[in-house]
């Protein structure tokens, strides 16, 4: 989204009537889709991971960390805050946080489940098929 409106933007961003800011905790961009190709083996964990600075536009700001993490908005002032305690005003203001799968919600599921829908349980899985499999040959 950033790099599409900096895209159709980009003569208000040169000349700076314009700016567009990226507030993310983490610095990583995780490629979800991979997280399969993982899973079975097909693909090495590092390579679905990039610098997320790397995939946008040079003209979008990124902020990450504790000064991309955002902890509350205020919608009627149009304002947000991050966890380093700064605010920030926006005139626009797009939410993309995905949705975070709380595996505790289920008890014993974290412990007994094969998922690719997380990043790390995709490398547990890839880890277990790969000693099933060894298990299989002996
Ligand atoms: C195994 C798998 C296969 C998939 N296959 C497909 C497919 O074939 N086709 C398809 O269209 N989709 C697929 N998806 C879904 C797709 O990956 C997601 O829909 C997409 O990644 C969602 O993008 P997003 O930017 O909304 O969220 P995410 O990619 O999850 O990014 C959310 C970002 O928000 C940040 N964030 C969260 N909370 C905060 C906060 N409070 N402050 C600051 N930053 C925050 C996170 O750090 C993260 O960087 C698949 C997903 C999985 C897991």
């Amino acid at each position: 989204m950033a790099n599409r409106i900096a895209e159709k933007l980009r003569t208000e961003m040169k000349t700076g009537e314009v700016e567009v800011t990226v507030f993310d905790r983490s610095e990583k961009h995780v490629y979800q889709p991979g997280q399969l190709l993982v899973a079975l083996g097909m693909e090495d964990p590092s390579a679905i991971v990039k610098e997320e600075r790397e995939l946008l536009n040079p003209r979008v700001k990124f902020v990450y960390g504790s000064k991309g993490e955002v902890v509350r908005i205020d919608v009627s002032n149009h304002s947000i805050f991050t966890a380093d305690g700064a605010s920030h005003q926006y005139d626009y203001l797009v939410i993309a946080t995905g949705s975070h799968n709380d595996w505790n919600l289920v008890p014993g599921l974290r412990e007994t489940e094969f998922t690719a829908w997380d990043y790390e349980a995709s490398i547990k899985m890839r880890e277990a098929l790969v000693s099933t499999s060894v298990e299989g040959q002996r």
